[in-house]
């Protein structure tokens, strides 16, 4: 089994899809042409005594505590403290302290406080997939912020179009300005 560079956890994951035991989604992810559904995950292997059990918080053998924050829902466990929070309505973990982030409804993402009033609020716009990489938002484990236009898009990706002398959203032309900070909510997960 791999050393994970995504989490600090002591227990794997038994993938139902193809039998086999991950550190994590993410390096399940990049090993095999399928994606680790996480709710399909029943059992979790210890990695202190290998024991094979049910989704739990300690090792019903050893005792060991999985990690010290721990979503059983998510399947995810982490011994480093990035200020995880679960967001009930996203259905994932994010990182940087849930009272630092509000949920919006009608946008279906988490943002950040200082949004409240000032995003640019779209139904479903944080089911949007980024406009330079054309991955989803919602379930990115790198940074994301709303522009004014309010086109979500990934930090390294808006980085990335800088870099070639673009400073305006690819969907709709409006410049960036004034500069990016992180403004939405990511998943837990190292990159
Ligand atoms: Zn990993
Ligand atoms: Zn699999
Ligand atoms: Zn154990
Ligand atoms: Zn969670
Ligand atoms: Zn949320
Ligand atoms: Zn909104
Ligand atoms: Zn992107
Ligand atoms: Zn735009």
């Amino acid at each position: 089994m791999s050393v994970c560079s995504h989490y600090i956890r002591r227990c794997a994951l038994v993938t139902p899809c193809c039998e086999k035991t991950y550190p994590c989604r993410f390096c399940h992810d990049r090993e095999e042409n399928h994606e680790l559904d996480r709710s399909s995950v029943e059992f979790i292997k210890c990695t202190q005594c290998s024991t094979i059990q049910e989704v739990s918080l300690h090792c019903t053998e050893c005792g060991i505590r999985f990690g010290m924050y721990a979503c059983l829902e998510c399947r995810l466990f982490d011994d480093q403290d990035k200020e995880q929070f679960h967001c009930d309505k996203c259905g994932v973990c994010r990182v940087g302290g849930s009272e630092n982030f509000f949920h919006c409804d009608n946008c279906e993402i988490c943002l950040k406080i200082s949004l409240i009033d000032s995003h640019k609020c779209r139904s479903e716009s944080g089911k949007d997939r980024c406009p330079v990489c054309f991955e989803y938002v919602h379930t990115a484990s790198e940074p994301s912020f709303v522009p004014s236009c309010g086109h979500l898009i990934h930090f390294k990706c808006y980085n990335l179009i800088q870099r070639f002398g673009h400073s305006s959203c690819p969907i709709c032309m409006q410049s960036y300005n004034p500069p990016a900070t992180r403004t939405v909510g990511n998943v837990n997960g190292n990159t």
